[in-house]
């Protein structure tokens, strides 16, 4: 007979090196600034720019590569954030016409 349940997982943050016993946590931990500024820390980087070679400039995301830009764009939070900037910088540029 297998008993597994009393063993939950911990939520490991590979980026900062912190463990959390509850998701919902780890997935705050995600999004706090603590969490960002190492990720922009060890995110690769434009050797000619410096900037991060993958960006979400709508969330102000740093991705580390592309597969992780693709579960960014994916996101609820990213789709929420797209959403909302309907009538930001970013749309309107594209209004504007050649002058
Ligand atoms: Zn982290
Ligand atoms: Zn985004």
């Amino acid at each position: 007979m297998m008993t597994v349940n009393e063993d939950e997982p911990l939520c490991i943050c590979d980026i900062c090196d912190d463990t959390f016993e509850i998701c919902a946590e780890f997935i705050t931990h995600l999004k706090s600034e603590q969490h960002m500024k190492e990720l922009s820390d060890i995110v690769p980087r434009d050797s000619w720019y410096c900037k991060p070679m993958h960006f979400c400039h709508v969330c102000n995301y740093p991705g580390y590569d592309e597969y992780n830009m693709l579960l960014h764009n994916q996101s609820e939070d990213h789709h929420r954030k797209s959403r909302g900037t309907k009538s930001g910088p970013i749309y309107s540029m594209n209004l504007v016409p050649g002058v």
